[in-house]
């Protein structure tokens, strides 16, 4: 297996101000064609230090991709690093020149400012990558049979030149092998106890085939991996792995297409034409969020109402004040009354709600920092639900929550 190494340059993500997402990005999309990252190196813009990076990682790996200091203002050094490293010089690229032009035409600047001349300059020996999203391409270096890349830092520049130009050309160049993956969604199974349900299974996977388990809310995702030269071989591998997998876990299996569980809920209501509405406390919108994160969920999904003052629960949802004074707010029959009033303003099949205390104070509630109640209604069926999640930051909780609430929904 070829071994990559991944250079992440920036003052700010060792100061803690980003974080480094570009190197997580990278590491999977290699993994996917059969590269092992073995080290990942976070460094400051300094020359002298990306140089003496550049030669370790060159000691370790086939492959060193860096990521940040490309831009053109003073405290970007990476292009400079690199043409000292490889004994090259900068020469400004013709073809580049006109990609920038042609981009800056595009955001209405007509101006080449010198500072935008100087995104053209590559390393005379470098293939050039250019860069759509933004005005630093990305430079190959090929040496001794080992390859450097150097990309730009913003992530969103990032993701479409490792997906669309450097994959493809580092599939062409290594002849990889094919990677297959299929993901398994599992709910209401803990993940230590499915471990233990599915060991001897796993322990028998062939040698190319391999598992990894990425929990969400009450959901596992099992992503089997294989490796191998041909792919219609590894997809009947998957496919006779998974047919002994299944009956070990049967009735906890939600998905084979590792669609999200916002995609699942949209091809559920659609194919059974249900409508759908959320009346929401202590989620603050993020469940309507959710469910509308997926294109075609205005079929189903009528609208939705966040009550976060009590009053409001009473007028809108038309919660009885009396029900709140004796049960507290943060109750299974507040739960009820919402997504009941939820049920009757929309005018939807399905009704979901929340309440709870996301904390960190609690001052104004009676209820503990984490309790929160959910009321999932189907018709004339209601269920609620509690949790308790104390140690749940305010934006992990409103996610896990109604992640939650989908999953029991489905
Ligand atoms: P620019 O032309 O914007 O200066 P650049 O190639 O010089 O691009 P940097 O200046 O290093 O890139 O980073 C630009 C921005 O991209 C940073 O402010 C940061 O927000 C983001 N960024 C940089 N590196 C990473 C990283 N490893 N992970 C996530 N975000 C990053
Ligand atoms: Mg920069």
């Amino acid at each position: 297996m070829k071994k990559a190494v991944l250079i992440t340059i920036g003052d700010e993500i060792l100061s803690g101000n980003t974080i480094d997402t570009n190197s997580n990005f990278i590491a999977t999309q290699l993994k996917n064609i059969g590269f092992k990252v073995v080290q990942i190196f976070t460094i400051s813009d300094e020359i002298e230090t990306i140089k003496k990076t550049l030669k370790s990682a060159f000691e370790i790996g086939d492959l060193v991709i860096t990521t940040g200091g490309l831009g053109p203002t003073k405290d970007d050094k990476t292009k400079k690093a690199f043409a000292e490293f490889f004994n090259d010089t900068l020469v400004s690229d013709a073809e580049t020149l006109e990609h920038l032009r042609q981009l800056l035409i595009k955001r209405n600047r007509e101006h080449l400012f010198d500072i935008n001349l100087l995104q053209a300059d590559i390393l005379s020996k470098s293939k050039v990558f250019q860069n759509h999203n933004g005005t630093a391409p990305s430079l190959m270096v090929e040496e001794n049979g080992k390859i450097a890349i150097c990309l730009p830092g913003v992530p969103y520049e990032v993701k479409p030149l490792i997906k669309n130009q450097i994959i493809p050309f580092l599939q062409e160049k290594f002849e990889q092998n094919f990677i297959v993956s299929r993901i398994i969604s599992v709910v209401n199974f803990p993940e230590s106890l499915l471990s233990e349900t599915i060991e001897s299974w796993e322990l028998a996977l062939p040698e190319n085939i391999s598992l990894s388990y990425l929990p969400i809310a009450n959901r596992v995702k099992l992503r089997l991996t294989a490796l191998g030269k041909n792919e219609e071989i590894l997809n009947q591998e998957l496919d006779g792995e998974i047919s002994k997998l299944r009956p070990l876990i049967q009735n906890h299996i939600i998905s084979e297409s590792g669609d999200s569980i916002e995609e699942i809920l949209r091809d559920l209501l659609i194919s059974k034409k249900l409508t759908i509405s959320t009346a929401e406390s202590c989620t603050g919108g993020e469940l309507s969020r959710l469910i509308t994160s997926v294109s075609g969920s205005s079929y189903y999904f009528l609208g939705g109402i966040c009550t976060y003052q009590t009053q409001k629960k009473t007028e809108i949802l038309g919660v009885s004040e009396k029900l709140v004074q004796e049960k507290t707010v943060v109750s299974e029959e507040v739960a009820q009354a919402m997504s009941l009033g939820g049920q009757k303003l929309f005018k939807t099949d399905i009704s979901l709600s929340t309440t709870g205390v996301a904390g960190p104070n609690s001052d104004e509630f009676e209820s503990e920092v984490g309790t929160v109640f959910y009321s999932i209604r189907v018709q004339n069926f209601e269920k609620t639900f509690k949790l308790y999640l104390p140690h749940l930051e305010r934006k992990d909780f409103m996610n896990f929550v109604s992640m939650k609430v989908l999953q029991d929904l489905i």
